[in-house]
């Protein structure tokens, strides 16, 4: 069998030996805990300083304000966690298309969700209908992983501004915390948080050819966060524990490496995934994509082919040589239809039809090419 073809990076990319080569030092010669007292550590700890003002610099933002973490996941945790421990009994607001370390954690508290439209796109009026004067943190992703689609999220921090001036003028002491959740959107979009209005950025290591469990919360100097993490108090006490330098010094190379090339990949893949797009309507009538077909992610495809399993289409393509999902990575195990495309308005059967292609570096014209020929006789045959 010829080389299996992967379309799924929205779930894991493969580390660039560009990010591998800068990291390896750290995990022999330069293994010292960078905050020991001795010269080699000293050189440990400011390597790793250089890749928090790298990454600063990135986000166009102070180096105070990058907080090295184990992933997004754990990003979000301390993001959503850190502010909601510290006002007991009042609300965060999340879409109902976030990630599973939203939902989940933000699901701990008084959580409400707000809705999107048809095409993933948050639904601003019941943003504001939603926005009582007990809500402290909103939560909404900045490019979902699921359906592929880009928020508007200037739009909502300006929501957020009034809201706040307004309670201002009333008095009202409660503060209002915007976090986004930017994983996939790190090889693509800008990333200054200052352009979005957010005062909490995750980004994802391991989603832009950097390494696993590697990545950032981004904090707004201003905004407080109460640990999760306790212990020795590295990263402004936010992420307790020995430093992951190598992934630290990796994730910045990583980031480095995926922001100098947004415009290149973006336009590479979006003739790539646009060419795909159209095959696909040739290929089944009934095809139905999801998401918003400009404001979305370039290298991102979601679709439903009426009355085929999902679970078992990516079974078979698996078989034939393809990498492909059925939505997020982490819901890839569990048999349930989305919660995200439900919350689009697609019917569950619909959902349970759907497929996840996310095109990445290595994707190329040929592999697009035989993966629709694949397709074409897997239905063919399937009829
Ligand atoms: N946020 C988004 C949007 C994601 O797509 C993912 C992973 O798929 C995560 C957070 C969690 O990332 P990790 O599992 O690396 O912690």
């Amino acid at each position: 069998m010829n080389k299996s073809i992967y379309l799924d990076y929205a779930a894991a990319t493969p580390l660039d030996p560009r990010v591998f080569k800068v990291m390896q030092p750290y995990f022999t010669e330069h293994f010292y805990n960078p905050s020991a007292l001795y010269l080699a550590s000293r050189s440990v700890k400011a390597a790793l300083n250089e890749a928090r003002t790298q990454v600063a610099k990135l986000l166009t933002a102070r180096p105070a304000e990058i907080i090295f973490t184990a992933g997004g996941t754990e990003a979000n945790n301390i993001c959503i966690r850190g502010v909601m421990e510290q006002y007991p009994g009042k609300r965060v607001l999340i879409s109902t298309i976030e990630h599973e370390s939203v939902r989940e954690t933000a699901g701990e508290y008084a959580c409400g969700e707000i809705g999107v439209d048809k095409n993933g796109l948050l639904d601003s009026v019941d943003l504001v209908s939603q926005l009582d004067d007990d809500v402290v943190l909103i939560s909404v992703i900045l490019a979902s992983n699921e359906i592929g689609t880009i928020q508007d999220l200037r739009s909502i921090s300006e929501i957020i501004a009034n809201t706040k001036k307004d309670r201002r003028t009333r008095g009202v002491k409660t503060p209002l915390y915007f976090h986004t959740d930017a994983t996939q959107a790190a090889a693509y979009l800008n990333l200054s948080p200052k352009i979005y209005g957010v005062d909490f950025m995750t980004i994802n290591g391991g989603k832009i050819y950097g390494p696993k469990q590697s990545g950032i919360l981004y904090v707004c100097s201003g905004s407080t966060l109460k640990p999760i993490i306790t212990g020795g108090g590295q990263e402004k006490n936010l992420r307790s524990g020995t430093e992951n330098v190598a992934a630290c010094i990796g994730f910045a190379m990583a980031l480095n490496i995926a922001q100098k090339s947004t415009k290149s990949e973006s336009e590479r893949l979006t003739n790539l995934r646009d060419w795909l797009r159209m095959e696909l309507e040739k290929l089944s009538k009934g095809i139905v994509f999801h998401g918003h077909k400009v404001k979305r992610l370039p290298n991102h495809l979601s679709f439903a082919i009426p009355g085929k399993d999902n679970e078992r289409l990516v079974m078979e393509l698996d078989e034939l040589g393809f990498m492909v999902a059925t939505g997020s990575a982490c819901s890839a195990a569990k048999t349930e239809a989305s919660h995200a495309l439900q919350a689009m308005g697609v019917n569950k059967e619909l959902a349970q039809s759907t497929l996840r292609l996310t095109l990445g570096r290595q994707t190329t014209k040929a592999e697009i090419n035989s993966f629709i020929k694949t397709l074409t006789s897997l239905l063919a045959k399937n009829l």
